[in-house]
């Protein structure tokens, strides 16, 4: 769904995520729990961390799994793309990060993720100038005010970590850096894995073997999706042209021949 800024709980489940373990178990620590249990945090006085940036090559999960949080957690999801931000009128964006940040609060327990968030940040005195540093300003100014008490979780994307403002990695805002890597060989069988639970494979296909193929190697899982997808495409079209001439009565599936040429279209 592409409503920009406006909060709904994704529909996400950690099931769709292959993988990214590490990932899971931390935002399971640190923003689930404390979303279940506020009263025993603030009986105990603990504090956690509520910013976080994930970063890391394109296409490795990282919009994923933030939704899978918000879903799990049954918290509302605010996607906001940090060049659309930007791209407002002088003084609008500033209003309009004020607004998000409100909007969080009020929709509560709510993740604000910010995809493409080193466009807001670059390092000041670099491009962009003083619209960007206000900008800035403005966003450091809510993060502050953001955190556990207020149920409001921010959750940042950049495939550039390094351009990054370092004010905004301090602790409370997004203080704690999350590497999401390419994945490996027998992630990518997880990955397959995941991006086929609601497809018809077939039993004889074994995703993990498939992950592990020399083609594979390197892929993302954004092209583990294309993959899947040109896999499933390739034996929907046997199924629509022969239908009618099929004699027996077994189910039509995407088989590992599927795989193989669509392996060779994405490569
Ligand atoms: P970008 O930096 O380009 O924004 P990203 O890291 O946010 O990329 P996603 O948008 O999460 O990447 O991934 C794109 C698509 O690739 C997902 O919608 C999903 O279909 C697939 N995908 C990527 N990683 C995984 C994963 N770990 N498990 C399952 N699917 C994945």
């Amino acid at each position: 769904s592409r409503r920009e800024g406006f909060s709904t709980v994704p529909n996400v489940k950690w099931e769709d995520v292959g993988g990214l373990d590490f990932l899971r178990q931390e935002f399971e620590r640190d923003i689930l729990r404390p979303i279940k249990f506020p009263e025993d945090y603030a009986e105990f006085g603990v504090d956690m961390e509520t910013g976080f940036l994930l970063y890391g090559p394109p296409g490795c999960g990282k919009t994923l799994i933030a939704k899978a949080v918000a879903n799990e957690a049954g918290a509302n999801f605010i996607h906001i793309k940090g060049p659309e931000l930007l791209n407002k009128y002088v003084g609008e964006s500033e209003l309009a990060v004020r607004t998000l940040f409100t909007r969080a609060r009020t929709c509560s327990p709510c993740i604000l993720f910010f995809d493409e968030v080193d466009a807001l940040t670059t390092k000041r005195g670099k491009e962009g100038g003083w619209v960007v540093e206000r900008l800035l300003n403005q966003l450091l100014i809510e993060l502050d005010g953001a955190g556990q008490r207020s149920g409001v979780f921010v959750i940042g994307a950049t495939n550039r970590p390094e351009v990054m403002d370092p004010a905004l990695l301090r602790p409370g805002r997004f203080g704690k850096l999350l590497y999401v890597p390419l994945p490996s060989s027998e992630e990518r069988g997880l990955i397959l894995k995941a991006l086929g639970r609601k497809k018809p494979i077939d039993a004889s296909v074994d995703l993990s073997a498939i992950g592990q193929m020399q083609s594979c190697e390197n892929l993302s899982g954004a092209d583990l999706a294309a993959l899947m997808n040109e896999a499933a495409k390739a034996a929907l079209e046997e199924k629509l042209i022969s239908k009618g001439s099929k004699t027996d009565d077994t189910p039509w599936t995407i088989k590992t021949i599927h795989f193989e040429r669509a392996l060779t279209k994405i490569s």
